[in-house]
């Protein structure tokens, strides 16, 4: 059977066997009741129907308990979020003292900069991709005048050659062989939000390392998406949103890993709150800080239990997959997903995420020959919901949870459609 047919996908569809964890989760309709075709689990993941059920759990426990419920629910609000660590720590490759469920990603990223960057006046620079999350690139630039910096100066860029869009290691080898004794942090996008792109940790880790520097890594773009080993990879700490590839509602709470080397580091400067003192003197009110071990020493707050209560029905789901099996069915899918483009004529389509599997994960980045927004919304008007990044790429993420062979299948269908009208026109 040719690849390039409905048939096929079908049948790729059939042979996949978490094909049937689409039916767990809600796929938005059209004002007619169909289904969208929807890639952008990059952006915002998809609802699990079970979520609903999680969350009235802790409402109903709310409404009958009060105070009490953050001893006497189901699932007790006091200790709620160590319900999530040890799926969130397979799910990143962490061990449990590792990992903590605590604020959001942008924030998080701020209290570990507040731990792990830790300028002189001679090394108080910071090396990010050039093509970095905007908000990861403030953060940065936030902390050097904090530090009181100027933050022109103090963003070392690791960027592109010219007409490429992947960075390269040896780039950032010279730039550390260079500048490595100026440099306090390497803060790089685990998996790049653009390109799509996923760097080599243990790589990049090592380079900080051997030079001197902190190296911190945000996942928001690898956490659900690729198998990050976090703790292999020897980072000192990382932070990824869970919004996106884990499912668990717009805004929801961040990920957050701190190295094992530091749990038991009383030293580091942190910033606290009552949520990073010991469990068992917590609420005697009274006492001298004393800081937890591990990643929960940097909580602050009593946590949210609505939104835990939505992450940890999403983790339920990726712990019984297991972050293995959902990345084999996503190399399939991705490589399908880059087949059938690829068949579109290699003239007209571009794909800048990496070709190697292992150097990406579900998302490719598609740049279409003198294309511009409008071929975007027509791809909306005809029901796939992609995302358009300026000046000229489509991100589309296949979500190996929810996305099928046919999605794959009809999005290229309709984008040949459309590219074949442009034409005619
Ligand atoms: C999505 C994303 C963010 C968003 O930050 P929030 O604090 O969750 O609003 C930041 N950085 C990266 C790399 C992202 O992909």
């Amino acid at each position: 059977m040719h690849k390039a047919t409905l048939n096929y996908a079908k049948q790729q569809d059939e042979l996949d066997e978490l094909s049937n964890y689409r039916n767990q989760f809600h796929i938005p309709k059209d004002k007619n009741g169909n289904e969208l075709i929807y890639m952008t689990g990059n952006s915002l993941g998809l609802q699990p129907k079970q979520t609903k059920a999680y969350i009235d759990q802790e409402l109903e426990d709310w409404a009958n308990l009060g105070v009490e419920g953050h001893t006497e629910a189901k699932n007790p609000w006091l200790p709620y979020h160590e319900f999530l660590t040890e799926s969130m720590a397979n799910v990143v490759g962490a061990k449990p003292i590792e990992v903590v469920t605590m604020n959001t990603l942008t924030a998080n990223l701020h209290l570990m900069m507040v731990s792990f960057y830790k300028p002189t006046k001679t090394r108080y620079k910071i090396v990010i991709e050039s093509d970095a999350f905007p908000s990861d690139k403030y953060a940065v630039e936030s902390q050097l005048r904090h530090h009181g910096f100027n933050d022109k100066e103090g963003v070392i860029l690791w960027k592109p050659r010219e007409h490429e869009e992947l960075l390269r290691y040896e780039d950032l080898e010279d730039i550390l062989e260079k500048h490595g004794n100026e440099v306090a942090l390497v803060m790089i996008g685990g998996v790049n939000y653009y390109t799509g792109q996923y760097f080599n940790l243990k790589r990049i880790t090592g380079l900080g390392h051997k030079h001197g520097c902190m190296v911190g890594f945000d996942c928001a773009h690898g956490a659900g998406n690729v198998q990050l080993n976090l703790h292999d990879s020897g980072a000192d700490f990382a932070v990824w949103c869970t919004y996106k590839y884990l499912n668990s509602g717009p805004g929801s709470l961040a990920g957050c890993f701190v190295h094992e080397r530091h749990a038991h580091n009383k030293d580091l400067n942190r910033f606290t709150g009552w949520w990073s003192h010991n469990k068992q003197t917590r609420f005697n009110m009274r006492d001298e800080f004393d800081v937890l071990p591990g990643a929960e020493g940097w909580q602050l707050s009593n946590p949210p239990i609505l939104s835990m209560a939505a992450i940890k029905a999403s983790l339920d789901i990726f712990n019984e997959v297991g972050i293995k099996k959902l990345t084999d069915k996503s190399k399939k899918l991705t490589g399908y997903f880059e087949f059938l483009l690829k068949q579109l004529g290699e003239d007209i389509i571009r794909i800048i995420t990496p070709e190697n599997p292992d150097e990406r994960g579900c998302q490719l980045s598609i740049q279409v020959l003198n294309a511009d927004k409008a071929l975007h919304d027509k791809l909306t008007d005809a029901g796939i919901i992609s995302d358009w990044r300026e000046p000229d790429v489509i991100r589309c993420a296949p979500a190996p949870l929810y996305n099928s062979f046919q999605d794959v299948y009809y999005m290229v269908d309709k984008l040949k459609d459309i590219l074949n009208k442009n034409q005619i026109e």
